[in-house]
């Protein structure tokens, strides 16, 4: 019997991107138009999507493949990060070093998969997306942060990672600030301007793929040989579909089934002036994390503009208010004023914010359906490089390809179900606001 796949959440604005924004205008968007047949159809213009498109048609140059995405491809979550492919694992205060040795460095060797597919199609395709191969700085304002890169710089030694040590003097010469005691610099991070990025990744797909924008997939039907997606403005048929929606998955067919859509949220500052630039001081372009994974992300850009991230709040209803955004507008300022008192003019142009797309149990889905629809879902936070690795590899996967990162992923455990629903969502934000106020300094 078909069964079908109903899509309940759509991706809404969610404050202003302050990537896409300050890009050129974007070229018109080709809509999908009811009664074509695909052998593919991707969902989600993401990076998961965007990877899965391209690997398809690598792998499979005679097959026709669409992607569809329901926004503009650079505007939603993908092209709304920071912009940090991050090699090794994040929540360098957590306990995942004292895990095996060897699963440690199979993240490390799956995220770098990830980054290394997107970094050689960058070079390959001359993609204007400011992508840097210059590390990043894990940065600490207290003790607390010092013992949780010390814990960090452990664990990277077990694995044998490089790493420096920044004392307060070298981490303020390359931030212009006194605000961090230390640092630890980690090379194997890129960065990028993740809407130009996507534009561009997106911009040069093989010509087996057509993009599809402003083109919401309302639901799934199971036909057999065949699937047929419905949209606003009629059908499509696929051979085979690949989901690649991450967040918006978490309410499938109306029913929440473990994925927790986590907001998190970044705001912009206008250009700084070259004598703003100058009475800051530090080096032209840098990217740093907080030792407490609650804790505030800052990029000075080389653009001259400085982008702040701190904040989450567990959004079920994928949308946040215009109250959560100013929210973390004044948290972003906060954060902003104590790290550049030197720079107390420039305000903040842009606010926004993204669904990151959690699970209880750090859990992800990966491989095909019961219904037979292929799913790379679930960033966990790490969406860019994890994102590039899970959506080539889905498409590999897809197409009957074996390896050891597939294996990888299928064994991975699926995200766990939370049950007692509305306690559970009580649960889940309270835990974020404890650990956000334990941040403290770190904000
Ligand atoms: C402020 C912020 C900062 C972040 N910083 C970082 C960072 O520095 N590094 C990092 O690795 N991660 C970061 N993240 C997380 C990262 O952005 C995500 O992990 C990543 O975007 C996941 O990629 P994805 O392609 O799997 O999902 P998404 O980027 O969410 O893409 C899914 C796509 O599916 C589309 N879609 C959904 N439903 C439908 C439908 N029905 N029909 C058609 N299309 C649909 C959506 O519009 C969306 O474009 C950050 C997130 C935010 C919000």
């Amino acid at each position: 019997m078909a069964s079908k796949l109903e899509f309940v959440r759509f991706p809404a604005p969610d404050g202003v991107n302050g990537w896409w924004e300050t890009l050129p205008p974007p070229s018109p968007a080709a809509s999908v138009s009811s009664g074509h047949q695909y052998d593919w159809v991707v969902v989600g213009g993401g990076i998961t999507g965007l990877c899965a498109a391209r690997r398809l048609a690598e792998l499979a140059p005679d097959a026709s493949i669409a992607l569809v995405e329901a926004d503009r491809i650079g505007r939603t979550t993908a092209g709304r990060n920071s912009g940090f492919f991050v090699d090794l694992p994040h929540d360098i205060s957590s306990e995942s070093y004292s895990r095996s040795v060897e699963a440690d460095k199979a993240d490390v060797r799956f995220q770098r998969h990830g980054i290394d597919y997107v970094r050689s199609t960058v070079k390959q395709y001359n993609i204007d997306c400011d992508w840097r191969d210059d590390g990043k700085f894990h940065a600490s304002v207290n003790r607390k942060g010092h013992n949780a890169l010390a814990h960090f710089a452990e664990g990277l030694a077990r694995i044998n990672e490089a790493f420096e040590w920044l004392d307060e003097a070298a981490i303020a010469k390359v931030t212009g600030t006194n605000f961090y005691r230390g640092a630890l610099f980690t090379p194997g991070c890129s960065t990028a301007q993740p809407a130009a990025l996507m534009r561009g990744l997106a911009a040069t797909l093989p010509e087996n793929v057509k993009v599809f924008e402003l083109s919401a997939v309302r639901g799934i039907d199971d036909q057999g040989p065949s699937k047929v997606l419905t949209f606003a403005n009629g059908k499509v048929v696929a051979r085979q579909v690949v989901l690649c929606t991450n967040a918006y998955a978490a309410t499938f067919g109306g029913h929440p089934n473990g994925l927790l859509p986590v907001y998190t949220f970044a705001s912009m500052t206008r250009v700084v002036n070259p004598e703003e630039v100058k009475r800051l001081g530090g080096t032209r372009s840098w990217a740093l994390i907080p030792a407490d994974p609650m804790g505030s992300t800052v990029r000075r850009l080389a653009t001259d503009r400085i982008c702040v991230r701190n904040h989450f709040a567990f959004r079920p209803g994928l949308e946040v208010s215009q109250a959560d955004l100013a929210k973390a507008k004044r948290m972003h300022q906060r954060s902003f004023d104590r790290r550049f008192p030197m720079l107390k003019d420039v305000g903040l142009e842009y606010t926004w914010g993204g669904p990151l797309c959690l699970s209880a149990n750090n859990g992800a889905l990966f491989g095909r359906r019961d219904d037979g629809v292929y799913e790379a879902i679930g960033c966990n936070g790490l969406g860019l490089s994890r994102g590039s690795a899970s959506g080539k590899l889905i498409a590999e996967y897809a197409l009957g390809h074996s390896n050891d990162l597939i294996r990888q992923l299928l064994n991975q455990p699926h995200p766990r179900s939370l049950l007692v629903r509305p306690i559970a969502d009580v649960a889940v934000s309270a835990a974020i606001w404890v650990k956000e106020f334990s941040a403290g300094a770190e904000l």
